[in-house]
């Protein structure tokens, strides 16, 4: 919401919003200067997984670019190309490090994206010599052709370029991301399961659960666990105060994808400038918790909430 509602308009660019799992409501929202769907595979805060081939057949209907954000579900649990997308990206700061060590991202674009924009009008700046560089017209080189202006007209003139060692360090937790993201996707499962059974506690949003509006699309689209990231809601403001304060093995931060789990009561911290209205349409309830389920022995992380819970 930040990006897309304060920081690319201060450049001209103007953002539309739509329900992921109601992908007819693009058709209202496309007009001829779109140039991206952008979502993400499993949402950050609200933890929802999109119908993919609903937004990629419209978007495919309209020549327009698919973006999406991968960072909570990792290349590990989904795979957007092979869903239709264009364009993936990810911000390593999460669980491609794994321990909150750097700040960074990645943007990767599918084999052939150039067919869909050599000689789309959308995408004329694509098609057209770049007078900032010598005239080259990115459709007419044999490299891929986001990748390549993303590089020569961003990269170069606004400087969004990783230091050698935080790319260091993000090539070391990509060797341990499978093992990792196969642990956070366990424990987070657990620790879904027992929220749900507990009498305090009022709804879980964890796509793995049965009971949950995303569990039919995550079947479809996400593999092999859901990630670590939940939210679970408790009875008022001043509950979920109590339970992120009492709680030892998370650690009350606002970061995601750590080894070490983490609590995070929204309406207190990252959303704490909204009013009570502005949390329920944002859809942030008071007593709103969010976890990123760590690496942890999952037993000791039901009993910590546990603990914190009824104690
Ligand atoms: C944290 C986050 C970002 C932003 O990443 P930074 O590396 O902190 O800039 C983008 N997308 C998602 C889904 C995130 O969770």
């Amino acid at each position: 919401m930040t990006l897309t509602g304060h920081t690319i308009k201060r450049f001209g660019i103007e953002a539309r919003y739509f329900d992921v799992h109601k992908p007819q409501e693009l058709e209202a929202l496309i007009d001829e200067k779109t140039k991206l769907i952008l979502f993400e595979s499993i949402t950050n805060p609200s933890i929802d997984v999109p119908d993919f081939e609903g937004i990629v057949k419209i978007a495919d209907a309209h020549g327009i670019l698919t973006v999406v954000d991968n960072t909570v579900a990792t290349p590990i649990h989904c795979k957007p190309f092979a869903l239709g997308c264009d364009i993936s990206v990810h911000s390593t700061s999460k669980y491609t490090t794994g321990q909150g060590l750097a700040i960074g991202g990645v943007i990767v674009e599918r084999e052939n994206l150039v067919e869909k924009i050599r000689g789309n009008p959308r995408y004329y700046h694509f098609n057209e010599p770049d007078a900032s560089y010598h005239g080259l017209v990115y459709t007419d080189v044999p490299l891929p052709p986001f990748t390549l202006r993303t590089r020569l007209a961003l990269l170069r003139d606004l400087g969004a370029a990783p230091s050698p060692f935080n790319s260091w360090l993000f090539i070391q937790g990509l060797e341990h991301l499978p093992l990792r993201m196969k642990q956070h996707s366990q424990n987070a499962q657990a620790v879904a399961e027992f929220l749900e059974a507990h009498p305090k506690v009022k709804k879980v949003n964890y796509p793995g659960l049965k009971s949950d509006v995303n569990y039919s699309y995550a079947q479809k689209y996400i593999k092999g666990g859901c990630s670590g990231l939940l939210s679970f809601e408790v009875e008022s403001y001043e509950e979920a105060l109590k339970i992120v304060d009492k709680t030892e093995l998370f650690s009350l931060v606002v970061n995601i994808g750590d080894s070490k789990s983490i609590i995070t009561h929204p309406a207190s911290t990252t959303h704490q400038q909204l009013s009570h209205e502005e949390l329920l349409a944002a859809g942030v309830p008071e007593g709103l918790i969010r976890l990123s389920v760590g690496l942890e022995d999952s037993e000791d992380l039901i009993d910590d909430l546990k603990q914190a819970l009824e104690g």
